[in-house]
């Protein structure tokens, strides 16, 4: 007896807190995920320190191991880099326009970045969005005087959305059309003015100065840096520059419709500190999201079984369940019906080992179950079995005579062999949690007992 306590000692002590060995050795593979996601290296650098302090020391929930316990952790860390610091309930949790309109009208947006990164397909997005979901009167600009069919392209798209735009009138620059734009807008009792800018294929001193011109000019509430998912290593100079010369308050992320992991939104997020706001998934009009912190953080990382393991696990175990088996074992108590809920457990968990790595003391029926190669289909015909029982009979077993016993096996198409083996089980089980439950009373299991 001894012997077995000190192995569920052991494995108690064992999977209690996570060790630097653990999380380095996790650590490894997150950071070639990140990279793989084409994370900006400093910005991987940075994520893993942050993750490190944090995990060290973490409390690992019993039923996953401390790598799968790393990876959650690492997925919350993204999840809270990517959001954090949105004070605007609203805009935290994505719900309205998505983008920050608290001004008196009209209020200029404007949106910035390369060429191509999809700035003008953004703004006749946007202004379906704004129009659709918040009744919002729209007006559209195009400051793209260096490109001769850019005015006409979102004359275009003004057609095809319903919306208005200004006039075009050759030869005036960028910052003339983005003051006609206010003035019309002042004039005309439209909401929100969209200012679409020139791009260029790289980051220049002229596209900046002239951004930030009409920056000062307008006073625009948003000034949104548009900029393609599949910006690799690139995304934290191109973020830092926008971001030094012109001044962003926000991302719009485009392309994430395309194979791209999204590494950039944590790079760009990471240097700037301002918040992704929305994301393009698509070249039609209504593709136009509003930023998912877990989406992109699962993405990333690419490892969104094991955060949905774990949190299935914290689900489980966490909640009334774990408690009122606890305070069942304390009393001694384990029925068969209890047995069925931890099989429904198992099968809904679908990692049969982590639960019963969970239960108490099961080491020597795990060596068992092993050998007797359990699987899911086994675990069905338990459940059953349980399940043809009466409830009297689940829980108390001892009414279960030989004719029981066979009215059993045929009604859950089993034998009157596996009734009696599960039977067996069930009474191993019990007695071995009879004697962790004593345990329990003197405070083996801190958490969810009553006093
Ligand atoms: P701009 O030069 O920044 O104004 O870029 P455009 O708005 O003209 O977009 C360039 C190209 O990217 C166009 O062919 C768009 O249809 C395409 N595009 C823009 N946003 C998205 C998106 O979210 N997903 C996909 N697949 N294509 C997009
Ligand atoms: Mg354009």
């Amino acid at each position: 007896l001894t012997e077995r306590l000190g192995t569920i000692f052991d494995r108690l002590r064992k999977r209690g807190a996570l060790s630097e060995a653990d999380v380095n050795e996790a650590l490894r593979e997150v950071r070639i995920a990140l990279l793989e996601a084409d994370v900006a290296l400093p910005v991987v650098k940075d994520l893993i320190n942050g993750i490190k302090a944090r995990a060290v020391g973490q409390e690992v929930l019993r039923s996953v191991t401390p790598a799968q316990m790393v990876v959650k952790i690492v997925h919350d860390h993204l999840i809270e880099v990517l959001s954090g610091g949105e004070t605007d309930e609203k805009l935290r949790l994505g719900e309205g326009a998505g983008i920050n309109l608290n001004a008196s009208p009209p209020v200029p947006v404007l949106l910035v970045g390369l060429q191509g990164s999809g700035k003008t397909t953004t703004a006749g997005k946007l202004a379906v969005r704004l129009r659709k979901r918040e009744k919002k009167k729209v007006l559209l600009a195009s400051l793209d005087i260096y490109r001769p069919a850019a005015q006409k392209q979102l004359a275009i798209l003004g057609e095809q959305t319903e919306t208005a735009t200004v006039e075009i009138i050759p030869g005036q620059d960028a910052l003339t059309i983005a003051q006609r734009a206010m003035d019309q807008a002042r004039r005309q009792g439209f909401d929100v003015v969209i200012l679409d800018t020139a791009g260029r294929t790289a980051v220049d001193e002229q596209m900046m100065a002239e951004a930030a011109a009409v920056k000062a000019a307008v006073n625009p509430l948003e000034t949104l840096l548009v900029a393609d998912a599949l910006t690799g290593q690139d995304a934290v100079t191109l973020a830092r520059s926008f971001h030094e010369r012109v001044g962003i308050t926000g991302i719009v992320l485009t392309r994430v419709d395309g194979d791209s992991r999204g590494g950039a939104a944590l790079s760009m997020r990471g240097v700037t500190g301002c918040p992704i706001r929305l994301i393009g998934v698509g070249e039609k009009l209504d593709a136009l999201e509003t930023f998912q912190p877990d989406r992109i953080a699962g993405r990333i990382l690419g490892m969104g079984d094991v955060v949905g393991l774990v949190e299935r696990a914290a689900d489980l175990i966490e909640k009334e369940d774990a408690e009122k088996l606890a305070l069942k074992l304390t009393k001694g108590e384990f029925t068969l019906e209890d047995m069925a809920k931890q099989f429904k457990q198992l099968r809904k968990m679908g990692d049969f080992k982590g639960i019963l790595g969970m239960l108490p003391g099961i080491g020597k029926i795990q060596k068992q179950l092993d050998e007797a190669k359990v699987d899911d289909k086994m675990i069905a015909r338990q459940e059953a079995i349980i399940l043809s029982m009466t409830i009297e009979e689940r829980h108390n077993p001892k009414l279960l005579n030989a004719s029981r016993r066979r009215r059993i096996a045929l009604g859950s198409g089993t034998t009157v062999q596996d009734v009696n083996r599960l039977l067996k089980q069930h009474q191993m089980m019990s007695e071995m949690m009879k004697k962790v439950g004593k345990l329990g009373k003197r405070g083996l299991f801190g958490k969810g007992l009553p006093p």
